[in-house]
């Protein structure tokens, strides 16, 4: 019988490993909870309306309708068994495999609050980036109502939580949105009031990056008109406001970018677990005790350089997908003494409103315009078919030439219902 390759995940690292095994003499199963790879480092431009989503997304079964040795199934696994060699989707139903990877990305973590999410959704899939949007942009919508000035000023406060990468292009994008998109729609307010807050436990923004990056990411965010909350901790979240040890902040809008969480799929696993509930991997990237079951990306704690695991960044997961396809090829032909998994760091970069960004690559220090011009090549680069690079291409010059218009900006559901919600 043909070997069977279970891949459970469609983003970055299931569809590196699925494209890396398209002449191997085997049968491979993708599945994914929802229909579509998600370009993740591009979703803030979703949830802030200057993308669309089908431009960052690309249906599975579309990535691999010329691929005859690949299934695509939509559905949710919730356990493996790895006595049986079957995994258990969200209905009952089961798939037996011969080899499982697990790619199943990471979620966010409320650190022990699970009831902050509520109040305070965060940012992994499109359903989040739309969400977001509509909070963003209902926000504006009250304030035009807004009966007294204090009422007003109310609908007019955004609080994002976390200032790593994520939550620092999301203030920079909201603080445009306001600044500049949003400058004369309305009559009865001024959007420029708004407030953008950026609440961090830590004293600096960006805290991975090099000093001087840290330190011009923060000066433009100022430039921005975003308050910086450093050494800030939140205590709790409640319906429009975010208590910290500096005081409440009444705010319409909360967003969470704080932290991962890895999927509670791993905890069937019989193996040992960091503490983000990561599966801890062998350098061939399987379970120390089972060299049938791989995991890989977000969800794996595969240690680097000095014994620390490697972060849950796009390039980890997409070199660790191309690996294992290899890896796997050589042992479907029967080979043994495969080389480890090695992974070549590329640095990071993350962007701040238009025109802005940090880089860091080895020694190379990029900011300002240089290095928003490389964050715009790389980004485009990784997208993931032609079709959605000319897109989003065409969409950010149109964006840029129109002063920045962002004609996402849609609220899907009507006010009674928005009302009902929040
Ligand atoms: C907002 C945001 C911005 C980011 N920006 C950057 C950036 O600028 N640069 C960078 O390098 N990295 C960035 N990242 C991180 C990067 O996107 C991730 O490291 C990368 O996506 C990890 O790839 P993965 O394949 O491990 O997981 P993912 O890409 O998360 O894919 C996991 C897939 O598994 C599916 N899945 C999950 N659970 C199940 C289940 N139980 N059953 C079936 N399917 C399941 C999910 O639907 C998803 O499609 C960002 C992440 C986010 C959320």
């Amino acid at each position: 019988m043909e070997h069977h390759i279970v891949v459970i995940g469609g983003g970055f690292a299931g569809l590196n490993i699925v494209q890396g095994l398209k002449n191997a003499p085997c049968k491979i199963t993708i599945i994914d909870k929802t229909n579509s790879h998600v370009f993740q480092p591009l979703l803030y431009q979703v949830a802030t309306a200057s993308l669309n989503e089908s431009s960052i997304s690309k249906p599975i079964r579309e990535i691999f309708k010329n691929q005859q040795n690949v299934d695509v199934q939509m559905g949710c696994i919730v356990q493996v068994d790895q006595e049986a060699k079957r995994i258990i989707f969200h209905d009952g139903r089961d798939l037996t495999y011969d080899t499982l990877i697990l790619a199943i990305g990471a979620s966010h973590s409320y650190f022990g609050n699970p009831h902050f999410e509520a109040f305070a959704p965060g940012l992994k899939t499109l359903e989040d980036a739309n969400r977001i949007r509509e909070r963003l942009l209902l926000a504006f919508e009250r304030a035009e109502k807004s009966t007294t000035p204090s009422e007003l000023m109310e609908h007019m406060v955004f609080v994002v939580i976390g200032a790593g990468p994520t939550g620092v292009e999301l203030a920079g994008s909201i603080a445009e949105l306001k600044n500049v998109t949003l400058k004369k729609n309305f009559r009865h307010i001024d959007p420029k009031k708004a407030r953008v807050i950026l609440v961090e436990g830590f004293s600096e923004v960006l805290p991975p990056y090099p000093e001087s990056l840290r330190k011009r990411a923060h000066q433009d965010l100022l430039d921005l008109g975003v308050e910086i909350w450093t050494n800030t901790k939140v205590t709790n979240i409640v319906a429009h406001g975010v208590e910290t040890e500096k005081g409440f902040i009444k705010a319409e809008a909360i967003i969470w970018a704080a932290g991962n969480e890895a999927s509670k799929v791993l905890k069937t696993l019989h193996t040992e677990l960091d503490r983000q509930g990561r599966a801890i991997v062998t350098p061939h990237l399987h379970l120390p005790g089972d060299p049938n079951v791989f995991v890989v990306g977000d969800a794996a704690h595969f240690k680097g350089k000095n014994e620390l695991p490697l972060p849950g960044i796009a390039p980890v997961a997409i070199q660790m997908g191309s690996y294992l396809a290899k890896y796997l090829k050589k042992r479907l032909k029967g080979q043994k003494d495969i080389p480890p998994f090695k992974y070549f760091d590329k640095g990071m970069m993350a962007t701040i409103g238009s025109f802005r960004a940090v880089a860091v690559s080895g020694k190379l220090k990029l900011q300002g315009f240089v290095a928003w011009i490389a964050w715009l090549l790389i980004h485009l680069l990784y997208l993931v078919s032609f079709r959605n690079r000319l897109i989003v291409l065409i969409d950010w010059i149109l964006h840029y030439l129109s002063g920045r218009s962002r004609p996402n900006r849609v609220i899907i559901k009507p006010v009674e219902e928005l009302d009902k919600e929040t």
